[in-house]
């Protein structure tokens, strides 16, 4: 049997291990952490603008169960904020459990508080990756997901130090490169400034503390926009963040809130005392990063060259997806490259042919785009998602924007890859 091992358990990860399972591959998934979905823990907007659009690929093409995790999950659906349009909103307290489940059901092996520290190479291939405890695990492929959040060192050279973030390096241990372990450089984001890194654009508070209108109008509406006050206003702070969909003027004049269990902070860090300056959070705390007063986890600085169809370059059965793959943000995107690696790792370890989806879907554009792009100094500055920024306008001049569900699904036929997915290799 095919063995495909998958270093890290976010949202790439788990994708990628559904489909190399529907391939008919025996997956091992190694996680750092005592929990999956990374980033996916702290996070929660999904569908906005033409996310909806990706959500509804990734289903068509046949990976669709972790679309209709965060649907079943969403505490609001089909709510707007500024600049976004029908985003649901799941809720980051019960989405993993739920993810953990279908994956087992599934027969994924889980390893939870499992890091990979290296690799054993035979030529250009990896032979097995190396783990903490110094055991040694074998495949026939890997594919690498560990996304680009830290290790602490990057929060403290490009940030403002460790911000305590979900992914809790000091005890689970740093984010490992296992491209550059294999002898890939990696390539470097960097921010409007040129300084290196990004930090994460938002920030949870604990909704306990915010007042009871506040909480009520957050548990109706989704949504709640409280008007920065003048002195405070800093516009130059929406340069740091990761997500530039959201580096629009009115999330520099408010404080916009929305419910995702926790009351999610749309701004990198905001100092405490300023922050209780405004009426109804007089008493508020952070939830997470538990620093997010001072700062926020650094991103972007861990990306593996490769081609569309998810292949490291320069080692031979190295794959990846999520952050590693490129400068892209978000859970959809996570889930959409993580998937076809997942697919793609199958037919890599058969020796047929890899899957390119194409440019006529919006998945294929973003994946193609983002990495046309990262190829200059302009595009390494850009983050690339479906919810905003360059590439959602993109997508709009291109005729790739639909929040139809049927005419998705109709495109993805017409090119003969519905439930592509779903089609077992071996
Ligand atoms: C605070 C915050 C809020 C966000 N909000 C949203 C949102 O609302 N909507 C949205 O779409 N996106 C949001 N994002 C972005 C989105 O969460 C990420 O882009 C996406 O989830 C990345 O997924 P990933 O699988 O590529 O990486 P990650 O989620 O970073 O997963 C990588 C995993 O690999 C593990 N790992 C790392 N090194 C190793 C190793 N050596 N061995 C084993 N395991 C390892 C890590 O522990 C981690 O679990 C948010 C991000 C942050 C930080």
């Amino acid at each position: 049997m095919i063995r495909v091992v998958i270093i890290g358990g976010g949202w790439a990860g788990c994708a990628a291990a559904l489909t190399a399972r529907k391939a008919g591959a025996e997956v091992i998934l190694l996680e750092k952490t005592d929990m999956l979905t990374g980033l996916g823990l702290v996070g929660g907007i999904m569908r906005n603008n033409g996310r909806y659009t990706g959500a509804e690929e990734i289903k068509a093409l046949g990976a669709e169960e972790l679309i209709n995790i965060t649907d079943a999950a969403a505490r609001h659906v089909n709510i707007n904020f500024p600049g976004h349009q029908h985003a649901n909103l799941y809720d980051v307290t019960k989405v993993e459990p739920m993810v953990r489940k279908i994956l087992e059901e599934k027969g994924v092996d889980i390893r939870l508080m499992t890091r990979a520290v290296d690799v054993e190479m035979e030529g250009r291939s990896i032979k097995s990756v190396v783990l903490a405890d110094e055991s040694t695990i074998k495949g026939d492929v890997f594919i690498e997901t560990t996304g680009s959040t830290g290790p602490m060192g990057n929060c403290l050279k490009y940030g403002n130090g460790c911000s305590m973030c979900i992914l809790r390096c000091p005890s689970f241990g740093p984010r490992v490169s296992i491209s550059y372990r294999a002898g890939v450089e990696d390539i470097l984001g960097m921010r409007a400034d040129e300084v290196y890194g990004a930090f994460s654009g938002s920030c949870k508070l604990n909704k306990d503390s915010l007042s009871e209108e506040i909480r009520e109008k957050l548990n109706r509406d989704g949504v709640v926009i409280l008007p920065v006050p003048k002195e405070d206003i800093n516009i130059g702070k929406l340069d740091l963040k990761v997500c530039q969909q959201y580096a629009l003027p009115e999330y520099a004049e408010n404080i916009i809130l929305l419910d995702t269990g926790h009351a999610k902070l749309m701004t990198p860090f905001y100092p405490l005392e300023k922050l209780r300056k405004i009426p109804g959070l007089e008493r508020a705390r952070y939830e997470d990063p538990y620093s997010g007063g001072k700062g926020n986890s650094v991103r972007y600085l861990s990306m593996a060259p490769r081609n569309n169809a998810m292949k490291v370059m320069g080692v031979d059965n190295l794959l990846c997806a999520g952050e590693k793959a490129g400068l892209f943000v978000g859970h959809t995107e996570a889930m959409a490259t993580g998937s076809l690696a997942g697919h793609n790792s199958v037919r890599l370890a058969m020796g047929i042919p890899l899957l390119e989806l194409p440019r006529n879907t919006a998945t294929g554009d973003l994946i193609a785009y983002a990495n046309e792009n990262i190829k200059t100094r302009e595009g390494l500055k850009l983050r690339y998602t479906f919810a905003g920024s360059v590439f959602f306008e993109r997508m709009k001049q291109q005729g790739l924007y639909s929040v139809d569900p049927e005419e998705i699904r109709n495109r993805i036929k017409r090119i003969g890859l519905l439930d592509i997915y779903k089609e077992k290799l071996v």
